[in-house]
C-alpha cells in the first residue's frame, strides 16, 4: 500500500498513521525522520542537508528529492509506504511522481483528512499546564475538574502562546495556503480522496480503508 496522508494540525493525522503502517506492515516515512536517518548513516546526500541545516538553511528541493529517493528504495519499502509531510510543494509533488515512475511504482491513494476550522482550533487551543507541577491537561479531551486549577496540585493552569487562538489561526491559514495546490494536483490526477476527519478515530480508520479498498 502506497499512500500519502494530509491534513491539518489537530485533524488526528498522527493517529491514522500510526493505525495504518500497523495495519499494513508499511513504513512510516515523515521527512523529518528521513532527515534524521540519513545524517546518522552519513549518506552523501545526508551530510548534504546537514550542512545547510547547520547553516540555518532550508535544504532545497533537490536534496531533499534524492533523500526521498534512497529511503523509497530501502528494503522495508517493498510492501508500500506511508509519506507524511511530504510532498510539501507541487515541486516535489512533480519530483516525486518521477520518482514513482523510475521505480515503476504507483500511488494508491492520497488521503486529505479534513476537520473544520473552528473545530481545529477547539483541539489546538484547548492545552493547559500548571505553573505548579507542569500537569498538563486539555480543556476538550482531559479536562481538570475546576477550570483555572490544577487537579492534582491546585496550582495556576496557564496557556503557552503557541496554543493561543491567533497563533494556532495561523499556523492554520499558512497550512491551507501551502497545501491547496497540492490538493489541487492530486485531484487534477485523480488520487485525491477527502476524509471526513470530525468523527470518532475509529471510523475515521474504517472511512480510509473503505478509499483503499480494504477492510
Ligand atoms: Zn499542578
Amino acid at each position: 500500500m502506497r499512500i500519502i496522508l494530509m491534513g491539518p494540525p489537530g485533524a488526528g493525522k498522527g493517529t491514522q498513521a500510526e493505525k495504518l503502517v500497523q495495519k499494513f506492515n508499511i513504513p512510516h516515512i515523515s521527512t523529518g525522520d528521513m532527515f534524521r536517518k540519513a545524517i546518522k548513516d552519513s549518506t552523501e546526500l545526508g551530510l548534504k542537508a546537514k550542512s545547510f541545516m547547520d547553516q540555518g538553511k532550508l535544504v532545497p528541493d533537490e536534496v531533499t528529492i534524492g533523500i526521498v529517493k534512497e529511503r523509497l528504495q530501502e528494503s522495508d519499502c517493498v510492501k508500500g509506504f506511508l509519506l507524511d509531510g511530504f510532498p510539501r510543494t507541487v515541486a516535489q509533488a512533480d519530483a516525486l511522481s518521477e520518482i514513482l515512475n523510475d521505480l515503476n511504482i504507483s500511488l494508491n491513494a492520497v488521503l486529505d483528512i479534513q476537520v473544520p476550522k473552528e473545530i481545529l482550533v477547539d483541539r489546538l487551543t484547548g492545552r493547559r499546564i500548571c505553573k505548579s507541577c507542569g500537569a498538563t491537561y486539555h480543556t476538550l479531551f482531559n479536562p481538570s475538574i475546576n477550570e483555572k486549577e490544577c487537579t492534582k496540585c491546585s496550582g495556576e493552569l496557564y496557556q503557552r502562546a503557541d496554543d493561543s487562538s491567533e497563533t494556532v489561526n495561523k499556523r492554520l491559514d499558512v497550512y491551507a495556503e501551502q497545501t491547496t495546490p497540492l490538493i489541487k494536483y492530486y485531484q487534477e490526477l485523480g488520487l485525491l480522496s477527502s476524509i471526513e476527519g470530525n468523527q470518532p478515530m475509529d471510523k475515521v480508520l474504517s472511512d480510509i480503508c473503505l478509499v483503499l479498498g480494504v477492510n
